[in-house]
């Protein structure tokens, strides 16, 4: 009877069935609509409600006004619009801070560079027609940074792409060349080289695409050894480019007038700086930072991520203000830059206040429409040397923006389950994703070792107008701007909040850092197909190699939480617990890497078995690389060439020779790993890296004494 029943679909059960299939279709739409947030949903709202686009998109009008260069004059003007707003909202300690842009003064690892004021700058045809080709004051972007000035006629001559064998046969002295490549090296080899008077490029990496937009572009501002100066050097677009190209090859003689006034001088670079001070002054601080320089307009790059971190300030001062949130305990520092150059000079000038900083976000280029240009708003995490809760603190409101403004919740139809959109904003799907860690700004400072205050990077990409001219304010989009400063917030408030939910973002990392796993053991299943390992023995020391390192990283990520609240007790112990299973489940994610390995072989399962290391890798793992602590930031080849006489990329692999890995090889040294360690952890990362790579790159490194090597087994005896 009881077996029977079990059999046969009751009334009941089929009642059931009907309530469980009604719950799971209302937890879809709910999923949505109550996406689980670390603040609570009120909160969450309330950030919405004051977080605005189009003040941001304001702010990006008068910005872009300013041709913002660092350590020029017009990027002084810029950094008072700052500041006055500033303090207009009323925030704490608002001032600009100035450093040496000299071009003597190292910021660690980074040579300063002198500040340069361009005032006018013409290129008329004279003949055989009188034709403008490039203004100044048309156009900024046309006039090459640290062009000197001058006035000066001469013939132009096409040198192609300007390498020095494009110059054989033609004589440049006294003419002004024209070339398709970037005029930096091509001003040295014409104008220091051969005499020539100066440079009209027109370079453009997308020219059938786009081929109106000027690049803006810069020539070395460093005199020769003999003292010879710079001259000058402009831009022109493709097509105009193009012109006079087929009026050179139609056998016309072309006559060129330049007159140009500009400045190259030792000059400041300068930051604005401002707080929101927080309850408990011994607390570590959370960051916000923006790059405000470029040249005019630099709407996208990077009047937006300067605007929407200044909406930023103003939301969170109105937040407080009204009591919506609590005032935070952890102050939140905001620092307006001079693209990395003003990062080096305040992590530089005082260490101990980057010492100060727990954690960050950096906001470059965040204001485009995404739809109309084609491009996706990216959130990129920190790198696997430098794991941190804050990841996952923005990974979580990144997708409660995402998935609540995009089409594709089938209970609410075509709408948006919360929509985020501004007023003068497009109404465009939030085309947003999660992506690892790219270096292009200053958060690439901040996430090195010594520094060490784990950034995420906020970028749009691509731009197809990208330091062009064309980068002006109508390209951007206040709703992406909004949506962007929404989550900026919603993180700041979380992690600098009197008393934020830590066991709710331990289960955060604990389920994010899961699904990371996840991804990283389908990568290393696919070392197996991927038949670019010498055997299938390589193939599984490699795989392995990915998955012992995914959890090294997310151990460290879950063990950050704790510092959020290292009172708790009970937190810690929680936070223990969950590092105790991620080795449990190392263990067996290792064991299934094997099992795999031996069914490809056609074996049976089987117990693992540890692999044995070359007699290189020994050697390697007896190595161990202690940073020099006087140098933090990220490494410097120049300065490595310099100060060692050895570039430590001489014959290096591809994959050596990728910024990325360039940067985690160095950002791994931490007086523990050995050279193997870093070899291994950066290849886990990325992709397998040649030992012998590592190992030369690591010499090179010791002898310009950015870097000490030490061996483990000295130390032992
Ligand atoms: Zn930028």
């Amino acid at each position: 009877m009881k077996k029977e029943a079990s059999f046969s679909p009751s009334f009941s059960l089929i009642i059931l069935g009907f309530f469980v299939a009604l719950l799971w279709a209302s937890s879809l739409a709910r999923a949505e609509k109550d996406f689980p947030t670390l603040l609570p949903a009120k909160t969450v709202d309330a950030i919405i409600a004051h977080a605005s686009g189009d003040i941001a998109y304001q702010h990006i009008r008068r910005i872009s006004l300013f041709n913002r260069l660092a350590a020029s004059e017009a990027y002084h003007r810029s950094a008072e619009y700052v500041l006055t707003e500033l303090k207009k909202y009323g925030l704490d300690d608002a001032h600009i801070e100035q450093y040496p842009a000299d071009g003597k003064t190292w910021y660690y690892m980074f040579q300063s560079f002198h500040g340069w004021d361009g005032e006018s700058g013409v290129v008329w045809l004279v003949s055989p027609h009188r034709e403008k080709i490039a203004d100044f004051m048309e156009m900024p972007a046309c006039l090459c940074r640290w062009s000197n000035s001058a006035q000066v006629r001469g013939e132009l001559i096409y040198v192609g792409a300007g390498r020095p064998e494009d110059f054989d046969g033609k004589d440049v002295k006294n003419k002004i060349v024209l070339t398709s490549s970037s005029p930096g090296p091509v001003h040295e080899e014409a104008v220091f080289n051969r005499g020539a008077l100066g440079v009209i490029s027109f370079s453009y990496p997308r020219p059938l695409d786009y081929p109106d937009p000027v690049e803006r572009d810069g020539i070395s501002h460093y005199e020769t050894t003999d003292g010879r100066k710079s001259t000058f050097a402009f831009k022109i677009s493709y097509r105009k480019g193009q012109e006079l190209l087929r009026m050179l090859e139609g056998g016309q003689k072309l006559e060129l007038e330049v007159d140009v006034k500009a400045r190259v001088y030792p000059s400041q670079y300068e930051n604005v700086i401002a707080t929101i001070k927080g309850t408990d002054p011994e607390a570590e601080e959370f960051l916000l930072t923006a790059h405000l320089c470029h040249f005019d307009p630099g709407a996208n790059d990077n009047a937006s991520g300067a605007a929407t971190i200044l909406e930023i300030a103003r939301a969170l001062k109105e937040l407080i203000a009204t009591g919506e949130i609590e005032p935070p305990r952890r102050t939140i520092r905001f620092i307006w830059i001079p693209e990395m150059s003003g990062s080096y000079a305040y992590a530089a000038t005082h260490p101990e206040r980057t010492d100060k900083i727990m954690c960050g976000l950096n906001l470059d280029m965040v204001g485009s429409y995404l739809n109309r240009n084609n491009s996706g708003f990216y959130f990129h995490l920190t790198p696997d040397s430098m794991p941190h809760f804050i990841n996952d603190v923005v990974a979580n409101f990144a997708d409660f923006v995402g998935q609540t403004n995009t089409e594709f919740d089938y209970y609410s139809g075509y709408s948006f389950t919360k929509p985020i959109l501004s007023g003068q904003g497009s109404r465009d799907s939030f085309r947003y994703k999660i992506l690892p860690f790219m270096g292009g700004s200053d958060h690439r400072i901040y996430n090195d070792r010594l520094i060490n205050v784990p950034m995420v990077f906020f970028n749009v990409w691509p731009d197809p107008y990208y330091e062009t001219n064309l980068d002006t304010p109508d390209k951007c989009d206040p709703t992406t701007m909004r949506r962007a400063a929404v989550v900026a917030v919603a993180s700041a408030v979380f992690i600098t909040g009197p008393k934020p939910n830590c066991f709710a973002l331990a289960g955060e990392v604990y389920g994010r850092g899961l699904a990371r796993i996840g991804e990283d053991i389908k990568k290393a299943l696919h070392y197996f197909n991927k038949g670019e390992f010498k055997d299938l023995e390589t193939a599984y020391k490699e795989a392995d190699n990915v998955v012992r390192f995914a959890f090294v990283r997310e151990k460290k990520a879950i063990s950050s939480v704790s510092l959020l609240d290292p009172q708790d007790a009970s937190l810690s112990k929680y936070i223990a617990d969950i590092a105790r299973s991620y080795d449990s489940q190392e263990k067996r994610a290792r064991l299934d890497i094997w099992n795999h390995y031996l069914a490809i072989r056609g074996e049976k399962k089987g117990k693992l078995e540890s692999l044995k290391l070359s007699k290189e890798e020994i050697a390697a793992q007896d190595i161990i690389p202690f940073r020099n602590e006087k140098l933090r930031g990220p490494l410097g080849i120049r300065y490595v060439v310099t100060r060692g006489g050895m570039n430590p990329l001489a014959g290096a692999s591809p994959i050596m020779r990728d910024e990325r890995v360039i940067y985690e090889v160095f950002n791994f040294i931490d007086g523990k790993n050995s050279v193997l360690d870093i070899r291994n952890a950066a290849s886990a990362e990325y992709s397998p890296i040649p030992l012998p790579d590592v190992q030369r790159f690591m010499e090179a490194l010791a002898k310009a004494e950015v870097i000490r090597l030490r061996t483990a087994s000295a130390k032992r005896q």
